[in-house]
């Protein structure tokens, strides 16, 4: 938890508020008014981001004022920003995140009364603990070829350790009792292994809160058949963007999902929902997902009385019956300020048969941050993979580079045809497209590759192919830093 909010003259909390596009003005509005009735000191600065500011020409989304706020009072609430689909512009949304390093997606759903799912009745009350800067999601991408693209997956230790922190300090805060981790560890093992052995480092300091890994696939499949055995699932960015829709949906859909993004020094509250245009101004949509986030906010703000009596009003109002068209369908739902109105009627009133958690301040993990957060004793480069675009078979252009490091201190080893060994061939049946990756090896297993002999060797290469990439084959205190081909040996 920050302690470093901004304090107006009047003793309020500032907190930056962007209303955001589509359905945006309509739930802010709503959470603003509900605080507002608590009489929680909170203060209000309106800042701008998303379409409105696409249409400024302002590529980022995210104007300099708005920058500067955030950076002023360190806590937003946030309505959904549009994304423009297609090139150019990046989400804004994702900017945001990044440019304050808010490295945490915390995003609890719960079974409310009154909203009838295939699962009321079972309880189900989680969180999804998502990184949120790293991983597919930072969409660094390349068109390698015409025809092949390529996005890279960064995941780093330190981002690692951030996350599983922050869940196991969240499940803390909540005084909950167990944390699964979600990662395809199976098959990327450096990547999503990353998470997975930084989980089970980490796991053991906190005894009190049971620890369990679980491949991501498998936990949707067990998301869906028993969601109720979960409390807190830790997951990389793009998992858990997914799986966190997927848990929405259990509960009832997106109107019921908030989320707070935790950073270090910010922390932004939205709900998981997009600005869903075809609602926008019809004052019928369901502001509960953006009020609940407003709740953790409220939390982080060490507003606590005033969180407990919102969520308390929110399921008392549930409880009454009162709901939006989400869930009544179009007989009997209420609009969204009638919704507002009778919340904020039902502040101070306690749900009869729905309780709410008894909630500590969470502490924010304290990680270095240091650049070189891990360091290796030693490190060789035992090789490359050269990346070549061309038509050839595989059996043509294989043969050509056979030759080609002799005089060399490297030796041509197999050719790859999107992760799968091409060349020699395995007499498998593989349909292969224009991008190959040429596997070289130092001959002297204990040598180190020169700058000079790599260059000299892709020299060799573009004589005869288009080579457009290349990785280095790194070993770190001696552990092979690079994965193997399907079929290699
Ligand atoms: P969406 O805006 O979340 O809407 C999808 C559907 O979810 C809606 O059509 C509606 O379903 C339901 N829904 C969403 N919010 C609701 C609410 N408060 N109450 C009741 N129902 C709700 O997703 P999208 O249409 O894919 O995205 C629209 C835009 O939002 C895009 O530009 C996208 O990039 C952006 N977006 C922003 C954020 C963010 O700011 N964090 C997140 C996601 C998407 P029915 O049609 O079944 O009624």
């Amino acid at each position: 938890m920050s302690t470093n909010f901004y304090i107006t003259p009047e003793g309020k909390k500032l907190v930056t508020v962007i209303p955001g596009d589509g359905i945006g003005p309509e739930v802010v509005r709503a959470a603003q008014r509900i605080i507002a009735a608590t009489g929680a000191p909170i203060a209000w600065e309106e800042r701008f981001a998303g379409e409105s500011v696409f249409k400024q020409g302002i590529a980022s989304g995210v104007p300099q004022d708005t920058i500067e706020s955030v950076s002023k009072t360190r806590v937003v609430l946030k309505g959904p920003l549009g994304t423009p689909i297609g090139y150019g512009e990046k989400s804004a949304n994702v900017t945001l995140r990044k440019l304050f390093e808010t490295y945490g997606n915390i995003r609890p759903v719960r079974e409310l009364p009154g909203v009838q799912t295939p699962y009321s009745g079972r309880n189900i009350d989680l969180v999804v603990v998502r990184e949120n800067v790293e991983d597919l999601y930072a969409g660094i991408e390349y068109m390698q070829t015409p025809g092949v693209a390529e996005c890279l997956k960064l995941i780093s230790r330190k981002g690692c350790e951030k996350i599983v922190r922050l869940a196991f300090e969240f499940a803390r805060s909540e005084g909950r009792k167990k944390v699964h981790c979600a990662t395809k560890a199976n098959i990327m093992k450096f990547t999503e292994g990353m998470l997975k052995r930084t989980f089970e480092e980490i796991a053991p300091e906190y005894p009190e809160i049971e620890a369990q890994h679980i491949i991501v696939d498998n936990c949707c499949h067990q998301l869906v058949r028993r969601p109720e055995q979960f409390d807190v699932i830790v997951t990389t960015n793009m998992n858990g963007d997914i799986m966190s829709d997927l848990t929405s949906g259990l509960i009832g859909g997106l109107g019921f999902a908030p989320s707070a993004n935790i950073g270090n020094e910010v922390a932004i509250f939205e709900a998981v929902h997009g600005s869903a245009p075809k609602y926008a101004g019809k004052d019928s949509i369901n502001p509960t997902a953006l009020i609940m986030s407003a709740v953790l906010m409220l939390r982080y703000l060490d507003e606590f009385q005033a969180a407990q009596q919102i969520e308390n009003a929110v399921l008392v109002t549930m409880e009454q019956g009162i709901r939006t068209r989400d869930v009544a369908g179009d007989e009997g739902a209420v609009g969204t300020t009638q919704f507002t109105d009778a919340i904020i009627g039902n502040l101070g009133k306690r749900a009869k048969d729905w309780s709410v958690r008894d909630y500590k301040p969470l502490v924010l993990p304290q990680v270095s941050t240091a650049q070189d957060f891990v360091q290796a004793q030693e490190r060789r480069t035992v090789g490359v993979d050269v990346f070549i675009e061309s038509a050839l078979p595989p059996e043509t252009l294989g043969k050509s580079l056979v030759g080609i490091g002799e005089g060399t201190p490297l030796q041509f080893k197999q050719l790859a045809n999107r992760g799968t060994k091409v060349f020699p061939s395995m007499g498998a049946i593989t349909d292969s497209t224009d991008h190959f990756s040429a596997r070289f090896m130092l001959t002297d297993a204990t040598g180190n590759l020169s700058d000079d002999a790599l260059l000299d060797l892709l020299a060799r290469i573009g004589k005869q192919h288009r080579w457009m990439h290349i990785e280095k084959l790194q070993e770190f205190d001696g552990k092979p830093g690079y994965s193997k081909a399907q079929g290699e040996d």
